[in-house]
């Protein structure tokens, strides 16, 4: 996978966002945070959805109770992996 073409003009690893979104972005590393190749702005991914779709109405108020923590640990676990991911881009861009 790993091109030399895959190089912006900064140097900086270009790949096509996880999300599937069409966008091809970058890290920038002073602003710590994912950038579009095109507009030059930081990468909002319309595609990332941190929690999950509670479309059953039917709980019983316990019943949401425990949905609504493990949705928030999932969010925890996948802001996690998220950073997680961004420090293994870091390493491999330096
Ligand atoms: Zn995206």
């Amino acid at each position: 996978m790993d091109h030399p073409n895959n190089y912006n003009e900064d140097n900086k690893k270009v790949k096509v966002c996880k999300n599937d979104c069409g966008k091809s972005i970058y890290w920038n590393n002073s602003q710590n945070a994912y950038f579009e190749i095109d507009s030059q702005q930081k990468h909002v991914c319309p595609k990332w959805k941190p929690s999950i779709n509670n479309s059953q109405k039917q709980f019983s108020q316990h019943d949401v109770n425990v949905v609504n923590t493990t949705e928030e640990i999932l969010a925890k676990i996948l802001l996690m992996l998220d950073k997680l991911d961004r420090k293994v881009d870091k390493l491999g861009g330096a």
